[in-house]
């Protein structure tokens, strides 16, 4: 039981890498909160991890681009067992390929309300329950933050500000026992990746592309990308924080 009866927090924990990390820590002995504004995936989830256990789960209806419907379900997760542990920031949305001459200033200012300002202030929420526990915190970003993505200008800049966030955190939070990490995962096999993929002419040859950029020739699992927060969540990694870990199956390699 390498989470026993510690709390974590999980943003966007009702599908894709949310619910990988989610089972991951269950499955470890963890009791589970996740936020998401899917209110039948997330009760559906949590019913099925509370049936396989050994740990806990409780979903909490919350869209994280509203600080007010956050900070009362970051309060609310921090009531259910008294204590917070972990918070994965995860939530986030990615929108069609989009010129930068096409995307809106409104548009920008919406992505970066779900996927960034929603990370800042989930940390801000959270920090105090944190403190008492000398917690970690762990952002889901993208290898696009690094990398760039074409005609993703919009996304790749929310995920760099994930980036620039953890690595500021991790110094102002060290002293206190807070360690804060960034995971940058490739491609994942997630609902959101084939919603994408639904979105182009062939969709079934797309994913075949995605997949074949990883050295594996397949695409990344949720559970995998689970793996690895409960590695940042544990004192496995006890001297790591300020890292922004690239969990791209290689993809990057060779350049
Ligand atoms: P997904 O769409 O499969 O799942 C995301 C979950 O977040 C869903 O349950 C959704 O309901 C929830 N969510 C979305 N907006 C929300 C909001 N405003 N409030 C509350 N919940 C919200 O997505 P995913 O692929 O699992 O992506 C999760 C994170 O991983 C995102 O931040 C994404 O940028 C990042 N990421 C994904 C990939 C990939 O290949 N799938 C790669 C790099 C980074």
């Amino acid at each position: 039981m390498r989470f026993g009866n510690k709390v974590v927090i999980i943003t966007g924990g009702a599908k894709g890498i949310g619910a990988g990390c989610a089972e991951v820590f269950c499955r470890e002995g963890g009791r589970v909160v996740i936020l998401d504004k899917d209110a039948e995936a997330g009760t559906r989830a949590v019913e099925r991890w509370n049936q396989t256990g050994p740990g806990s789960a409780l979903f909490l209806p919350c869209d994280v681009a509203r600080p007010h419907e956050l900070q009362a379900a970051i309060d609310r997760a921090a009531q259910a067992w008294n204590r917070v542990d972990c918070l994965i920031n995860n939530a986030g949305v990615h929108p069609p390929a989009t010129p930068i001459e096409d995307t809106t200033l409104e548009a920008l200012e919406e992505l970066l309300r779900i996927n960034f300002v929603s990370t800042f202030a989930a940390t801000k929420f959270a920090l105090p329950h944190l403190r008492q526990t000398r917690g970690t915190i762990i952002n889901i970003s993208s290898m696009t933050a690094v990398l760039g993505q074409e005609h993703s200008s919009a996304y790749a800049s929310t995920k760099a500000a994930q980036v620039g966030l953890t690595k500021a955190l991790a110094l102002e939070l060290g002293r206190q026992g807070i360690r804060v990490n960034a995971i940058l995962p490739s491609n994942i096999d997630t609902p959101l990746m084939r919603a994408w993929a639904a979105t182009l002419p062939d969709p079934e040859s797309a994913l075949q592309r995605v997949a074949a950029l990883q050295v594996f020739g397949r695409m990344g699992t949720p559970e995998e990308i689970g793996r690895i927060a409960l590695f940042l969540a544990t004192d496995d990694s006890s001297f790591l924080t300020g890292v922004a870990l690239e969990a791209d199956g290689g993809a990057s390699l060779d350049y």
